[in-house]
C-alpha cells in the first residue's frame, strides 16, 4: 500500500495526534480490536458510519447485521467508499478493507455474508464514527 496515493494524507505524527492509541494501532497499524469491545457493535439506530480518519461515510446503518463475531458487520459498503487489498498476514489469505479517502485500515471482507451481496464486511468499530440521522 502506498501511503501517498490517497486523497487524504497525513504524516505519522498527525495520525498519532488525531487518533486514540487503539485507533492508531488498528487503522494505521492494521491491528484488530478485541471482539465485543466496541459499543458500536450494538448500535441499531438509523444513520451512517463514517471513517474515524477522514470523516467519509463508509456504511449506512441498514446494511449492518448481527454476525455474532463480536465485530460490527455490514453486507455492503457505500459505493466507492472502500478499497480492498489481499492480506497474506497471519498465515491466511484474506481480503483487507480500507477507506478509499485516507487509506486507513478498517477490517476484512469475507464471502460468507447474507444475501443478496453474500459478503460480510467485518469492521473494527474504533475505525468508525456513528452519525445518527
Ligand atoms: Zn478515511
Amino acid at each position: 500500500m502506498t501511503e501517498n496515493s490517497f486523497p487524504v494524507t497525513r504524516t505519522d505524527a498527525e495520525w498519532r495526534a488525531m487518533l486514540t492509541p487503539e485507533q492508531y494501532q488498528v487503522m494505521r497499524g492494521h491491528g484488530t480490536e478485541r471482539p465485543g469491545s466496541c459499543t458500536l457493535l450494538h448500535e441499531k439506530r438509523a444513520g451512517a458510519f463514517a471513517c474515524a480518519g477522514c470523516g467519509q461515510p463508509l456504511f449506512v446503518a441498514n446494511r449492518k447485521f448481527e454476525s455474532g463475531t463480536g465485530w460490527p458487520s455490514f453486507d455492503t459498503p457505500l459505493e466507492g467508499a472502500t478499497e480492498e487489498t489481499v492480506d497474506r498476514s497471519h498465515g491466511m489469505v484474506r481480503t483487507e478493507v480500507h477507506c478509499s479517502q485516507c487509506g486507513s485500515h478498517l477490517g476484512h471482507v469475507f464471502p460468507d455474508g447474507p444475501p443478496p451481496s453474500g459478503l460480510r464486511y467485518c469492521i473494527n468499530g474504533v475505525a468508525l464514527n456513528f452519525e445518527p440521522e
